[in-house]
């Protein structure tokens, strides 16, 4: 085994290449390293062919019986996720089948599940990724989130394809068979769609090549992954997965999408009974007629969307959410804060009417959900600075003083920019 610590100068596991900041522990042996990962690994592998360990042993902590059922999984995202009800029921129902799908696998059954890879598409801050963490927190096989911005076809600057998977191997703790029955989720798939409208671009390096790309990940096969994510060099050990049990949810913006489809609406409603079908339709939430030639039509090429089969979508999120996002979730901002003050043992109340001008403010900056936390904070600043420090043993938040301090905050913005 050469040492590669000579020639990089620095200390790598000699089987998974992760250097010694990487990993927890890294012994050393005579020609290599060893890290703790792969001790853990070496040693299941020498288990399972002396026959002390049944390979299948991952498949078997698996039991429907113990499994959440979609109505749990459901019913947990509520806690934490304001709405989508129709994005928790595809989501809930799809992770129930992969796990069907994994028990089922190798049993000899004639009919063979196939995987239903997901795409939730919905505007910026209406909730993909809060979903996607929260499933996370329930799930029983391994789950990665990835963002599909860095990605770049082979030859160009960015993360390779494959990359995708280092991230769930990493939270496989490098077991590669645990992280085939995994779940990826790809954020931002919009930013990889083909930008063929825009005739300046002469190499779409984001686009349709990297499309194809992922195609060969969402369609099951095996694929290199460098264990260290990235680029791929020519030094490096590849690990190889297999695709053909990792489930994969997309999620994007589609920016500009609603006008496809208002588009394709318009196209189907004129002429006859027109005028009667218009008026069914909803202007101001056009996602929700959201169809797979959208997606096409954005730039998605056919070969990606037919391996997305569930098509679901987020709604807009309008007043009522967002006052409910303020206060309802089990670790909601406002209870964050009355937690973050009662470490301080100060008991932190807010009046009623806050929680609306915050939200008009949020809905007045356009900033939606994601602006609620930053007008909470510029509101919470000075008191969290000086509170702790005085001896208060209660804390009233009035709509006057949370006037003041954002007017404050905006007057020294306005002045320093
Ligand atoms: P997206 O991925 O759709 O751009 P995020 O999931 O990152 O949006 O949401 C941004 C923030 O807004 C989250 O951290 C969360 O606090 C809040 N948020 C957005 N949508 C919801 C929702 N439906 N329920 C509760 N909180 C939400």
């Amino acid at each position: 085994m050469a040492d590669i610590t000579k020639s990089t100068g620095k200390k790598k596991c000699s089987f998974c290449g992760r250097t010694e900041k990487e990993v927890n522990f890294l012994i050393t042996g005579l020609n290599g390293n060893i890290c703790d990962s792969c001790v853990t690994q070496a040693y299941e592998i020498t288990q399972e062919a002396l026959g002390l360990k049944n390979v299948t042993d991952d498949k078997d902590k698996l039991d429907l019986k113990d499994l959440p059922k979609p109505i749990e999984i459901k019913k947990f995202l509520d806690q934490y996720v304001i709405g989508q009800d129709r994005a928790k029921r595809f989501l809930s129902v799809s992770v129930y089948n992969h796990y069907k799908r994994l028990l089922q696998e190798n049993t000899g059954d004639d009919v063979e599940i196939e995987k239903s890879n997901i795409i939730i598409v919905g505007n910026t801050g209406t909730g993909k990724t809060l979903l996607a963490r929260t499933i996370a927190k329930l799930l029983h096989v391994p789950f990665a989130i990835v963002d599909a911005t860095v990605l770049t076809e082979a030859g160009y600057v960015g993360e390779d394809i494959e990359s995708i998977l280092t991230r769930l191997l990493q939270v496989a703790d490098y077991n590669v068979k645990s992280a085939e029955r995994g779940i990826v989720f790809i954020d931002e798939i919009d930013k990889i769609a083909r930008k063929s409208d825009n005739p300046s671009i002469t190499r779409d390096v984001g686009g349709e090549g990297v499309q194809q790309g992922l195609l060969k990940l969402l369609e099951g096969s095996v694929v290199l992954v460098p264990p260290q994510g990235g680029r791929k060099h020519p030094d490096q050990k590849m690990i190889p997965v297999n695709t053909k049990n990792i489930l994969f949810i997309c999620g994007g913006a589609f920016d500009g999408i609603e006008k496809k489809i208002a588009q394709r609406l318009n196209a189907h409603v004129v002429g006859y009974n027109a005028s009667k079908k218009a008026s069914r339709i909803e202007r101001n939430n056009l996602m929700q007629y959201i169809e797979p030639q959208d997606l096409k039509a954005f730039g998605l090429i056919p070969e990606i969307i037919g391996r997305l089969p569930v098509l679901t979508y987020l709604d807009p999120l309008d007043r009522t959410a967002l006052r409910a996002i303020l206060v309802q979730p089990k670790n909601s901002i406002i209870k964050q804060y009355i937690k973050l003050f009662e470490m301080d043992g100060i008991t932190l109340t807010f009046e009623d009417e806050v929680y609306e001008y915050i939200v008009d403010k949020a809905i007045e900056f356009k900033l939606g959900a994601r602006g609620l936390r930053s007008i909470v904070e510029d509101i919470m600043m000075d008191e969290m600075f000086e509170l702790p420090s005085k001896k208060v043993k209660e804390y009233h938040v009035t709509l006057a003083f949370s006037k003041s301090q954002l007017e404050k905050v905006n007057v020294s913005k306005l002045q320093n920019s």
